[in-house]
């Protein structure tokens, strides 16, 4: 048999004499030791190269082929990864997510979203539950995700007491397992937080920090019509947030998303200071810290481009907030949640076929990101005809359809980079889009971190600190053929 080395194949160099050889298909990695470790990994790194296999040891030789380093000539890997791709969107679970209203009671200056007076409304609450019935059905997996959103989704609590309650008992009639979410800003909660957890089955809490108190409560101040009564007396929006996660972390799982631009990103290192201080990471459920960098969503938020940190920068920020918890703390990469880059086999909501996102004012979207943009609806909960109401199955829209069969592997530049397997194109939002500034991010996240990545994965002492992939590596072309950064 005549094999060839993978595509997916990625070497890094060790302190001493020895490489770790990494295969983004297989997610396997291998420590190449010796004086031919550099050499055999150099010719690893060549697709094109034929071999009979008696070149190497009967041993090595099973070791590339197990790894998925070396692979038949005739194995289509771009194919295979379409497979598991497709079989990825189909199995996903049935995640709901619910804008109970657009309307916030704060005015954090980079919200993309409208603030509108549009809201759900227990009238609505049946359609809900039919929509949520018939998506589960479709998956064929008794299980029910509701993940509540906004706005600020509390400002509507009569909705999501009523809703999941509606929700909760369709589901007991009828075996499916029902647990939720909320992404909040933490200023708004009910009195009684640890039963409100309990009685709606929530198993994860966002709450979005905007640095300490000072920037805080300077970007994300009250509106007029929602300021609390009593003027200064009353808890500013960063307290009401810190008293209550001081509650949460005693009953559910707390992801402290933090929100970095340019302009706070001195209190990001102080505030995981805060956050131990307050034993919020080693509390009965401890929380995870999620660094998010602020950046331009689309069109209408370009003008947060002059704060936005550059993604060299964000990774500067993150690598600092690595060694700042020494281990103590949880911190979350969305690109690898897992903290090694495992070959994707999940994809995110909007590409799940059985699930959808709705909007406070009946309509359908596929990303949560997308609610309130106009024209991105690809239905509507009013609609009377299953298939089109539910968002996952309408073409009732010129988006419709472009979400139904966007694939990663048929892009032009993601169907030729060695970081498909883990990155799978990142967002597809991006992609729709065609945001091409986003997308050169996400190859230039993969250059610059994958090889730390690795490195970590293989023990390796000191990572390589300043080494990147080049785009020759990501494309496996000649160097002289980079004319321009194609991602
Ligand atoms: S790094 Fe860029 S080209 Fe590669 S798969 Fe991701 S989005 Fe596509
Ligand atoms: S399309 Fe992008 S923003 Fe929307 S859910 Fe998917 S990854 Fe997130």
């Amino acid at each position: 048999m005549v094999f060839v080395p993978s595509r997916y194949n990625f070497v890094v160099q060790g302190d001493g004499p020895s490489a770790a050889l990494f295969n983004a298909f297989s997610g396997g990695l291998m420590i190449l030791e010796g004086r031919d470790a550099g050499e055999l990994g150099a010719v690893l790194l060549q697709p094109g190269l034929k071999f009979a296999g008696d070149e190497f040891s009967p041993d090595l030789l099973a070791r590339l082929r197990a790894g998925g380093y070396l692979v038949p000539e005739s194995r289509d890997e771009v194919a295979e990864i379409r497979e598991r791709f497709w079989r990825a969107r189909g199995e996903a679970p049935v995640v709901i997510t619910v804008t109970t209203t657009m309307d916030c009671n704060l005015a954090c200056y980079y919200c993309y979203e409208e603030r509108s007076a549009s809201r759900l409304k227990t009238g609505e609450i049946d359609k809900l539950v039919t929509l949520a019935l018939e998506s589960v059905a479709a998956s064929r997996r008794p299980a029910l995700h509701i993940d509540w959103y906004g706005g600020e989704p509390l400002l509507n609590l009569e909705f999501i007491e009523k809703a999941s309650m509606a929700l909760q008992a369709a589901c007991a009639s009828k075996g499916i397992a029902f647990v939720s979410s909320i992404i909040s800003n933490g200023s708004l909660w009910p009195d009684d937080v640890e039963s409100f957890i309990a009685r709606h089955r929530v198993r994860q809490v966002q709450i979005s920090f905007d640095g300490l108190k000072a920037h805080h409560d300077k970007r994300r101040r009250y509106r007029r019509l929602h300021r609390p009564t009593g003027g200064s007396a009353q808890p500013s929006s960063f307290d009401r947030a810190v008293a209550l996660v001081d509650r949460l972390v005693t009953c559910v799982r707390v992801d402290l998303r933090f929100n970095v631009d340019r302009e706070n990103l001195e209190d990001l290192l102080p505030f995981l200071d805060f956050a131990r201080s307050r034993h919020w990471f080693d509390a009965d459920f401890p929380a995870v810290f999620q660094p998010a960098r602020l950046a331009a969503y689309s069109q209408s938020s370009s003008f947060m481009r002059p704060l936005e940190l550059t993604i060299a920068e964000f990774d500067d920020a993150r690598a600092q907030v690595r060694k700042n918890t020494g281990g103590i703390a949880a911190v979350e990469e969305s690109e690898v949640p897992d903290g090694f880059p495992y070959p994707k086999t999940t994809v995110c909501a909007a590409l799940a076929d059985h699930s959808a996102v709705l909007g406070a004012d009946g309509s359908i979207y596929r990303c949560g990101l997308q609610v309130g943009e106009q024209g991105r609806a690809v239905g509507n909960l009013h609609d009377n005809s299953p298939s089109r109401r539910k968002g996952a199955s309408v073409l009732n829209s010129k988006d419709g359809e472009w979400w139904q069969s966007f694939d990663p592997t048929q892009q032009p530049t993601c169907s030729s980079c060695s970081f498909l397997p883990i990155c799978w194109g990142g967002c597809p939002k991006k992609h729709l889009e065609q945001d091409q500034h986003s997308l050169r991010e996400q190859g230039r996240y993969w250059r610059s971190n994958l090889p730390r990545l690795i490195a970590q994965a293989a023990g390796f002492a000191s990572g390589p600190r300043d080494t990147e992939f080049s785009e020759a590596v990501q494309f496996r072309i000649s160097t002289d053929s980079v004319d321009e950064p194609r991602c």
